[in-house]
């Protein structure tokens, strides 16, 4: 018997160097080619750095992907997009061409270096929160037992998060 899981993939992009809205749309493209089917996908968002904040503001989105890899073979394919598309690691959280996180995997829990799921920060990011909220609100986190919306009501960041580009297809 051959069986295939489909597993559902979030997804954060972020980009605060170059010409962001391209490499986002660049970096789906290829999600699209190595990953699997977008299902959903969040407006693009403009957000105050966090974490090194003397850099430029970041466009951030979210997508809800659907896809038959593994968590690794994910874990290496954006891993992989990042590098195509020009990332360069110079400081922890500072400036980059491309940031592709894995935020959720179906209702995976999994506690690596090289792969944590949940995503052990999303909740204290209103620049992941808020796009998120809008493709899944009601998405329980598998750890914290509470829906998305939840945790953007409920957390302490204030950093500030503003539509840049409405995503008319959903
Ligand atoms: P943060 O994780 O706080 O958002 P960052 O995105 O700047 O920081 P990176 O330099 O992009 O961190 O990633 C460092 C390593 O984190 C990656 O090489 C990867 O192996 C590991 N990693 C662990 N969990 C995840 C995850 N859920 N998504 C993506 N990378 C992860
Ligand atoms: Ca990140
Ligand atoms: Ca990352």
């Amino acid at each position: 018997m051959e069986c295939t899981s489909i597993n559902i993939l979030y997804l954060l992009l972020g980009s605060n160097l170059g010409d962001r809205q391209a490499v986002l749309s660049q970096a789906s493209e290829e999600i699209v080619r190595a990953v699997g089917t977008i299902q959903k996908s969040s407006s693009l968002y403009e957000t105050a750095p966090w974490g090194v904040t003397n850099q430029p503001a970041f466009l951030n989105q979210v997508l809800e992907v659907r896809t038959t890899l593994s968590p690794d073979a994910v874990l290496h394919s954006v891993l992989e997009i990042e590098q195509a598309l020009g990332r360069v690691r110079f400081e922890r959280w500072g400036a980059r061409v491309i940031d592709i996180d894995i935020l959720f995997f179906n209702d995976l829990v999994c506690h690596e270096a090289r792969l944590t799921i949940p995503h052990p920060r999303l909740h204290e990011r209103r620049f992941t929160l808020v796009p998120l909220a809008e493709i899944a609100p009601v998405l329980v986190h598998p750890l914290l037992g509470k829906t998305i919306q939840i945790l953007l009501d409920e957390t302490s960041d204030i950093t500030e998060v503003t539509l840049f580009s409405l995503n008319s297809t959903i």
